[in-house]
């Protein structure tokens, strides 16, 4: 039975183990029930699935997994909670805790092992100080995903959600976009948790795209390009593509490209849809092809 959503529960594991909250390792546990289930639901979790969890903490959420999945993996950094998880998931035979830094993990090869190389579902409570680099880093890897429901701080789940034009809008918004469809399925108030954080959060669902929804021939150099536009946000994409080290184009050569993508050299990357980045990356990339062949 999952039973720790219910704060006097985490008290008492919390006191059987003396346990200390860490806080470089972004330790705010779930105590709210309402909130578990809601993520269980939203997760789309089924029978078939095989789960990673990233950061399981006392285990709360991993006993709905476990309950409600075929099989969990869960991945924690912190090992004086590996006693306390062999204790609360002592009922379950299908999961498997790992005491490492998520980070390190290679996702590719435990798909494959737990799960014969199909989509893995991935359900967290994050730590918050490392969100970008866990997301990107599964997308970028290319694990095979089905879809990733997360827990993050509210203003992150915003700039994953929103378009062009909009302050939010960022490198993140573009990466997510360009892998997944985001939806924020809840918002979550700092006393579900256990201690308080500082911010509001969010519960998000990614699903991955089927099929990339832009045509891009060098991803690489695509996500290059934003990250240069973003960098220097109040310059002009001209100005922010002429400054970045790792696009070895001449000014004249950026601006015949943005106006080869039909806007206007002035624009600001900030306005820019991910197809017009997309747009802009293909031309980029045969104008760098042809400045190698000469
Ligand atoms: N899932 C639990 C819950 O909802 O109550 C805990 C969530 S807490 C926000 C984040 C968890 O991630 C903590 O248990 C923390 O120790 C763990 N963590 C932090 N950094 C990590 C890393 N690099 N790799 C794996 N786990 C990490």
């Amino acid at each position: 039975m999952a039973t720790l959503g219910i704060p006097a529960n985490t008290i008492a594991v919390l006191q059987k183990y003396n346990f200390n909250f860490q806080k470089k390792f972004g330790q705010n546990f779930l105590i709210d029930t309402h909130v578990l289930d809601k993520i269980i639901e939203e997760s789309h979790i089924t029978k078939d699935d095989f789960v990673l969890e990233i950061g399981p903490g006392i285990g709360t959420m991993t006993q709905y997994l476990c309950e409600n999945a075929r099989e969990v993996a869960a991945v924690e950094i912190d090992k004086n909670l590996i006693p306390i998880l062999a204790d609360t998931l002592s009922a379950y035979d299908n999961v498997e805790v790992i005491n490492e830094d998520i980070l390190k993990v290679d996702i590719n090869r435990l798909a494959q092992e737990k799960n014969g190389g199909r989509p893995i579902k991935v359900v967290a409570n994050l730590p918050y100080y490392i969100t970008t680099p866990i997301i990107m880093g599964l997308f970028e890897s290319h694990v095979p995903i089905d879809s990733i429901t997360i827990m993050v701080q509210k203003e992150v789940a915003d700039r994953m959600q929103v378009g062009p034009g909009t302050k939010d809008y960022g490198a993140l918004s573009l990466a997510v976009q360009y892998y997944a469809k985001p939806e924020i399925v809840a918002n979550v108030p700092p006393n579900c948790f256990m201690p308080r954080p500082n911010v509001g959060s969010a519960v998000i669902r990614l699903t991955r795209h089927s099929a990339p929804p832009v045509q891009v021939e060098n991803e690489k150099l695509m996500f290059r390009l934003i990250r240069a536009s973003f960098n220097q946000r109040r310059k002009t994409l001209a100005n922010g593509l002429g400054n970045a080290p790792d696009i070895p184009l001449s000014k004249t050569e950026i601006q015949e490209s943005i106006e080869e993508l039909g806007v206007p050299v002035t624009i600001r990357g900030e306005v820019l849809t991910l197809e017009q980045f997309a747009k802009l990356s293909n031309i980029v990339g045969k104008k760098l092809a042809d400045k190698k062949q000469k």
